[in-house]
Parts: structure tokens; C-alpha cells; sequence
């Protein structure tokens, strides 16, 4: 950051604390990751220069030999690792590439069905915060109170009613499998199209670790950070039959020029993601939550759904006399980083909530295997089953220091 520093020391403070933060915090936002450096080179390389709006071979700019090729990189890598038809890298984020869906197959006022926001759903799957809600006639189906887990039953009731055009399967807080089969098998039997929200779990998908949603949808959209250890942004995979519909709701629907920096990164990403050593990463993230969540059962901390299949967990506290607004400040106090998540059935309101959601995705790119999370488990404990106790507290950042020094961050950035 040498040149920054020059240019804008102001600016460098900030990135050398975060730098700092990032390094001496336990991050256990189960949507972030650490990228690799050869992600990071190609985000911060000449390609954020070019104007390329369209499709390789097909731009309205001149000069876009080059970024073509990054283009077809991204595309084709997408389209192998994940066996689709077609692959739209250009999506800004997450919310874009719904977005986009969204925009190719419905008109407003149109019906569709999508996850509950306070049963691990998004808010771009039909919240009335969100363009999704206000423009779009979202019902909800939600995860069984008993089990935590979906209930495809319930999902299948309500599309008989609705008749949805669209059904959204997918989730940010849903620590189980998911069966995208019985998904489509509820869209077939209504008459509507299946799209799959794969972006917590693409990761584990692209490692075969989670069923894939590729064969079942006639839409999957991700994004390209969490588990995928990308860059932000998002991606949408269809069939031949609606490429071109896809396209044009991303470029001109939506978006504008695409970031070629930010999807030459996704290429590296996707490159990475090939690898065998991407496989061996997924299977510890998984360990990783595993004993996690059995640590922390350990110590009386309530799962929601009893524990996870996946790399996130949600811890439900209302058996510990806290709710996640208070979890997340005092774990904050010790160095470790998480949401204040709802739990299903919550009885606080969205920015209290009674839940915290945990993940291990950049843990595990820390290289920190299933002792570590013993000692993470530990330090949660000790941060949050005790009441104010400063010797507790400090045991915890104990803990947490140990193993920030134990599994250096990005040492080579200095
Ligand atoms: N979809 C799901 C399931 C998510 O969890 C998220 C982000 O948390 C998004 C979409 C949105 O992604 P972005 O933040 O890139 O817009």
C-alpha cells in the first residue's frame, strides 16, 4: 500500500486497521472469508480501467479483446465446476443476480413463494424491505418448530394454495441439507419455475459436499465471497432455454458496465475452486462447524435444528438469558466476531433477536482445524455463560489471542 499511503494516508490508516482487525479478531461471520492474495492481485489490477458493456464477442465498447477473454475464463470455469448450461458472471452481487432473475421471469404483482426472512431466509427472497417484496407478490414457508428444519410438506401446502409463478429455495441462516429434488418436485406439481439461492453453500456444492442444485433448477444464482472465497459478487447459472433471458435482465436490465476487475477475480476464484486442495478446504469447514456445534452443545448452548450439516450455525440463546444484540457486543469485547441473527419463531424483534449465527468458513482459510474450534467454543462459553465476569472475559481474549498468533493472517502483507 505504498502508493495509497502517498496518495491518501488518511485512507491507509483505515486499511491498516481493518488489516489489524481482521488478524486479531476470531471471524465467525458465516457469510465473510479471507481471499487468497492471487484473488486480491487480480481485483486490484488494470482490468477496473475497461468499459465493457454486453457479452464477450458481442460488447458496445472497442478494445475489449482482452477483457473478453477474462470473461470466457470466468464463464467456462463457472460452467465446469458447477455443470451448467450457461453461467452469467456479471452479477454485481448476490442481490443483483436475484435481482436479475427476478427480472427476467416475473412482472410485478406476480406471485412467487421464498424462505421466510426469520426462518433463514434473504431479504431478497420476498422481504417488504426489499425491491423483491415491493415489487413482486412473495408468500413464505418456514422450518418446522420442532425439527428447525424445512417443511417440505408445509412448502408444497402453501404453493398448492398460492400457485406461485416462481418458488426461491435457498437460505442465509439454514444450518441443514437442503433437497433441491423435493423442491422441484413442489414446482413441477404447481406449474412453477425453481430457482436456488445457493450462496452460502456454493463452496460446499462446488466441492460435492452439499447436493447440487444445478440439476434440479431452472435457475441458481450464488454469490462469489463466502464460502466460494471469492471476491464480492454474485453469479447466475440456468439451461440453455433462458440464457438469453438472463442475460438481458443483467446487462441492460439491471446493471450497467460489468466490474472486469472484480470478474477477473471471480475467474482466479473459480480456478481455485478446481483444485483438489479446494475439496480438502470445504471437508474442514464442515469438521470445523461440526465440532464446533458439538462443543458449544457442550457447554448447554441450544442449536437451532440440534446442530449443522453445513459450515453455519445458529445458536439459539434464550436458555442463557441473553439475547443476540447482547451476544454480539460482549463477544465482540473478547475479539470475536459475529451477527445477532433471528432464530425461527422469534420472539424479539430484528435488531435484538434471540439468536447468533456462526460460521467457519474464515476460520478454516486461517487454517485452524477442529482443537481450534474446541477453543473457540471455549472462549464463547466463557464470554457468554457467565454473566459480567472480567477474570471470564479475560480468559476468553486469552484464548483468542493464542490462536490469532497460532494462525497468522496474511503474514507476507507485514
Ligand atoms: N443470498 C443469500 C442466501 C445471502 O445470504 C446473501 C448475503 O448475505 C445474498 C443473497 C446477497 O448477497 P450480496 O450481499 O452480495 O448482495
Amino acid at each position: 500500500l505504498e502508493t495509497v499511503a502517498r496518495v491518501d494516508p488518511e485512507l491507509v490508516e483505515a486499511v491498516k486497521g481493518e488489516l489489524q482487525r481482521q488478524r486479531t479478531h476470531l471471524e465467525l461471520i458465516a457469510s465473510e472469508n479471507f481471499v487468497s492474495r492471487a484473488v486480491m492481485e487480480a481485483y486490484s489490477s488494470v482490468l477496473t480501467n475497461k468499459y465493457a458493456e454486453g457479452y464477450p464477442g458481442r460488447r458496445y465498447y472497442g478494445g475489449c479483446e482482452w477483457v473478453d477473454v477474462v470473461e470466457n475464463l470466468a464463464q467456462e470455469r463457472a460452467k465446469a465446476l458447477f455443470g451448467a448450461d450457461h453461467a452469467n458472471v456479471q452479477p454485481h452481487s448476490g442481490s443483483q443476480a436475484n435481482t436479475a432473475v427476478y427480472l427476467a421471469v416475473l412482472n410485478p404483482g406476480d406471485k412467487a413463494l421464498g424462505m421466510n426472512l426469520a426462518h433463514g431466509g434473504h431479504l431478497t427472497h420476498g422481504s417488504p424491505v426489499s425491491l423483491s417484496g415491493r415489487y413482486y407478490s412473495f408468500s413464505f414457508y418456514g422450518v418446522n418448530p420442532d425439527t428447525g428444519r424445512i417443511d417440505y410438506d408445509e412448502v408444497a401446502r402453501i404453493a398448492r394454495e398460492e400457485r406461485p409463478k416462481l418458488i426461491v429455495a435457498g437460505a442465509s441462516a439454514y444450518p441443514r441439507v437442503i433437497d433441491f429434488a423435493r423442491f422441484r418436485e413442489i414446482a413441477d406439481e404447481v406449474g412453477a419455475l425453481l430457482m436456488v439461492d445457493m450462496a452460502h453453500i456454493a463452496g460446499l456444492v462446488a466441492a460435492g459436499i452439499h447436493p447440487s442444485p444445478v440439476p434440479y433448477a431452472h435457475f441458481v444464482t450464488t454469490t462469489t465471497h463466502k464460502t466460494m472465497r471469492g471476491p464480492r459478487g454474485g453469479i447466475i447459472f440456468t439451461t440453455r432455454e433462458y440464457a438469453r433471458e438472463i442475460d438481458k435482465a443483467v446487462f441492460p436490465g439491471i446493471q450497467g458496465g460489468p466490474l472486469m476487475h472484480v470478474i477477473a477475480a471471480k475467474a482466479v476464484a473459480l480456478k481455485e475452486a478446481m483444485q483438489p486442495e479446494f475439496k480438502r478446504y470445504q471437508e474442514r469447514i464442515v469438521t470445523n462447524a461440526r465440532t464446533l456445534a458439538e462443543a458449544l452443545m457442550g457447554y448447554g448452548f441450544h442449536l437451532v435444528s440440534g446442530g449443522t450439516d453445513n459450515h453455519l450455525i445458529l445458536v439459539d440463546l434464550r436458555n442463557k438469558g441473553l439475547t443476540g444484540r447482547d451476544a454480539e457486543d460482549i463477544l465482540g469485547s473478547v475479539q470475536i466476531t459475529v451477527n445477532k441473527n433471528a432464530i425461527p419463531f422469534d420472539p424479539e424483534k430484528p435488531s435484538v433477536t434471540s439468536g447468533i449465527r456462526l460460521g467457519t468458513a474464515a476460520l478454516t482459510s486461517r487454517g485452524m482445524d477442529a482443537d481450534a474450534m474446541r477453543m473457540v467454543a471455549r472462549a464463547i462459553d466463557l464470554a457468554l455463560s457467565y454473566g459480567p465476569d472480567e477474570k471470564k472475559l479475560d480468559t476468553a481474549r486469552g484464548i483468542v489471542a493464542e490462536l490469532c498468533q497460532a494462525y497468522p493472517l496474511y503474514p507476507e502483507l507485514g
